[in-house]
């Protein structure tokens, strides 16, 4: 993880607490308490909270078996026996607050817990906070999903010549990307979607044994963790000469993806930018067969705020990162998407990822 100023953050989050009324945030599972602490709380039936009064430190509650991951040097750590309560005690240190916002992933056994053990409570997504200090990135974070981005470039540079496509399976070739994404630097490769010919028509095709063949197009979109920070990046493949059809609808989405992109810049609203996708692909009459938003943002998580999709106004800023993917999908045929990631800087676009865009003819 880069080097970032956890304290300076969770300032930021009391200020915007007390702005909102919440005397107390909880956070578990999930990126926020990453974000808020650089750690990550494992996802299990032993309770771990972050509790942040609206004023003062905050406290990290945590298995006692689990303590000695934390960096206590830098939080207060509470750390509890196996037969002790820990709901009791969250609930304790929370007592008093009238708002209470938790994090959005927290398991309900828990939240259920605390709902009763904190009747009258006012509670909301932790998120409706925390976004809009995660969703605009600083400096270190930009670069580190740069890295990200550069690295999953490598990666598509290197599938011409390294990826055999026709004549093995969906799930050979998200094995190899998957490999090569591990390859070029990142510590997790988290997922590999291969959707070949027909496949394609699905966004989010799980890689199966479909064997790919010559006239197929193969859409490739694969990512996974850098330095904590998200890669997400989509290219489409043709195995063998393409038709002109397919070769059509690419052109379609490629300059649904330029349209996008340049619109990219400080007080443009997000749904700005994705009807100037859609425009493009509604014009050369496939509006019905685009059948997502153009983007999500991407950080410690690979989809989070903000999201580029009708009726969401909110101006984009210096700082924020998202996706830029639009698709054109063709049931029983073929699909096409072309996915960056994008930053907002002060002058327009920063783009993140510059792999090639063309429809590459491969083996
Ligand atoms: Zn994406
Ligand atoms: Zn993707």
């Amino acid at each position: 993880m880069p080097d970032l100023d956890y304290k300076g953050r969770v300032l930021r989050l009391q200020r915007l607490m007390s702005e909102a009324g919440v005397g107390v945030t909880m956070l578990s599972v999930g990126a926020d308490l990453p974000y808020f602490t650089g750690y990550e709380a494992m996802a299990t039936e032993r309770l771990t909270m972050l509790v942040v009064p609206v004023v003062g430190e905050p406290i990290m509650f945590i298995p006692e078996l689990e303590a000695p991951r934390v960096a206590s040097d830098r939080l207060e750590v509470v750390a509890w026996g196996e037969t002790e309560d820990p709901i009791a005690l969250v609930a304790k240190a929370a007592s008093g607050s009238e708002q209470i916002t938790i994090g959005d992933h927290t398991w309900s056994v828990f939240l259920t817990a605390l709902l009763r053990e904190l009747p009258g409570v006012t509670w909301a997504p932790a998120s409706t906070l925390t976004k809009h200090l995660r969703m605009r990135k600083e400096g270190p974070e930009i670069v580190a999903l740069r890295s990200a981005a550069h690295a999953v470039d490598r990666v598509l540079a290197r599938v011409p010549d390294e990826v055999a496509f026709a004549g093995r399976t969906e799930s050979e070739i998200a094995d190899d990307l998957l490999r090569m994404t591990t390859g070029e630097g990142h510590q997790i490769a988290q997922f590999a979607i291969v959707a070949s010919g027909p496949n394609g028509a699905s966004p989010h095709h799980s890689p199966g044994d479909r064997i790919v063949g010559p006239g197929d197009l193969i859409i490739c979109d694969f990512g996974g963790f850098f330095d904590g920070y998200c890669s997400d990046v989509t290219r489409t493949f043709s195995v063998g000469e393409p038709s002109g059809e397919q070769i059509e609808v690419h052109s379609v989405v490629a300059a649904a993806n330029e349209t996008a992109r340049a619109m990219v810049a400080p007080g443009v609203p997000c749904e700005e930018v994705d009807r100037a996708a859609r425009k493009v692909i509604e014009n050369a009459g496939y509006g019905d067969r685009f059948i997502h938003r153009t983007g999500h943002g991407i950080g410690l998580e690979v989809h989070e705020h903000p999201y580029l999709v009708e009726g969401n106004q909110l101006p984009l800023e210096p700082g924020m990162t998202f996706s830029i993917e639009p698709g054109i999908y063709l049931p029983g045929r073929f699909g096409v998407r072309i996915e960056d990631i994008v930053a907002c800087s002060e002058s327009g676009i920063d783009e993140l990822n510059q792999a090639d865009r063309s429809l590459v003819v491969v083996g």
